[in-house]
């Protein structure tokens, strides 16, 4: 059990302004992007969901009354018994909602990861095959790579970047403001440097200051087995390189996967159509298949009606990270020569003196038609 009031520091009595002032402070303080501490994120998930019950009127007078018991679904309701506590990337949305974003909270933190390098994506086509077995690709990108000049500071050879007279190179314009709440610092990012910290007075000739060169360059991609189209790969720190030394983008791999004329895909599964002739369905025959995976052996057994489906367990595709895999599902057709010499007539009309007439209704004849079209 956990007593909201304790963990935003305020009394059971506080004002709604108190237990806001105290939410603002805790979380910004406990915020996991600025406290490395082990417990930090458990702590700003408490003070989040803490701050969620207590600015909330009803919510807070129920606690009162009840405790979290008090805070469960509506009575009766089955399988929410309790209070719903947050996840982080929850607690994280909360925050910013409550606060209007990281901008006016973490300043340079904030502008850092935007000056981040751009994400370059790219399109990778695989065969089915491929997404049985696994691929390798080898990928040429046009990019920004950090200039080697300048070592990626934009600053010409022999000279640095200097620390911006406006900001005293903290990035960061503090300027008082005052609100319904009370004074409060107001942080926006500096003019002069946009809010890096450092001005380049003589700019790199080979980058003109940005830090960063056109190039190209190879990439290798291992694509794991079972991927589906539009899956992706995200490879970290890939992409673009950031500007003056800031972080790289990431490289997106789009997935697709080509149409194969052998296989349809069914999630794991493969399904392929086999025709076959009169007597072969009545006879039945021992064929091989085609697999991702090579030919395999197919036992058809006498008297296979069309519609028919006949499965060859563990010859369909991976599934995702896992070691199992999907089947491969043959649909028997039974296929009827447009032509017939007179040599298979003569023969046709022997047979059909001697087969019997095929059964109808009432046999079970059409219930197993209709099971094999799906209906
Ligand atoms: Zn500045
Ligand atoms: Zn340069």
């Amino acid at each position: 059990m956990s007593d909201f009031y304790a963990t935003l520091g305020v009394a059971r009595d506080a004002t709604d302004a108190d237990i806001k002032k105290a939410y603002r402070k805790l979380a910004m303080e406990y915020h996991p992007d600025r406290n490395q501490a082990p417990d930090a994120e458990a702590r700003f998930k408490q003070i989040v969901e803490a701050y969620e019950v207590l600015k909330d009127p009803d919510k807070r007078a129920r606690y009162d009354r009840y405790g979290e018991a008090g805070l469960g679904g509506a009575a009766g309701q089955a399988g929410y018994g309790g209070f719903h506590h947050v996840d982080l990337a929850e607690a994280l949305n909360i925050f910013m909602r409550d606060f209007g974003g990281f901008e006016s909270l973490f300043g340079q933190q904030a502008r850092a990861e935007q000056r981040r390098g751009q994400d370059i994506r790219v399109n990778v086509k695989i065969t089915l095959d491929e997404v049985a077995l696994g691929a390798k690709r080898t990928i040429k990108l046009k990019t920004l790579e950090r200039c080697e000049k300048c070592e990626g500071t934009g600053a010409k050879k022999g000279t640095r970047p200097t620390p911006c007279g406006t900001c005293s190179g903290t990035g960061e314009i503090r300027r008082a403001a005052r609100s319904m709440f009370g004074q409060f610092v107001q942080v926006s990012p500096c003019p002069s440097c946009q809010g890096e910290g450092v001005v380049i007075q003589s700019p790199c000739p080979e980058c003109r200051g940005d830090g960063r060169v056109k190039a190209e360059k190879t990439v290798s991609v291992e694509i794991p087995s079972g991927v589906s189209e539009n899956n992706y790969l995200t490879l970290r720190a890939q992409g673009a390189a950031g500007p003056r030394n800031s972080a790289p983008g990431d490289l997106l791999v789009m997935i697709e996967v080509k149409d194969d004329e052998r296989f349809e895909r069914d999630g794991d599964n493969l399904v392929m159509d086999l025709p076959l002739s009169f007597s072969q369905a009545a006879l039945g025959l021992v064929l091989s298949v085609p697999t991702p995976y090579g030919e395999e052996p197919l036992t058809v057994p006498p008297g296979t009606q069309a519609g028919t489906i006949l499965k060859v367990k563990g010859k369909g595709l991976p599934r995702l990270g896992q070691a199992t895999r999907g089947d491969l599902l043959i649909r028997a057709h039974v296929w009827t020569p447009e032509t017939l010499s007179e040599e298979q007539v003569r023969l046709f009309r022997e047979l059909a003196r001697h087969e019997g007439e095929p059964p109808r209704k009432g046999s079970g004849f059409w219930t197993r038609i209709k099971e094999a079209l799906g209906a």
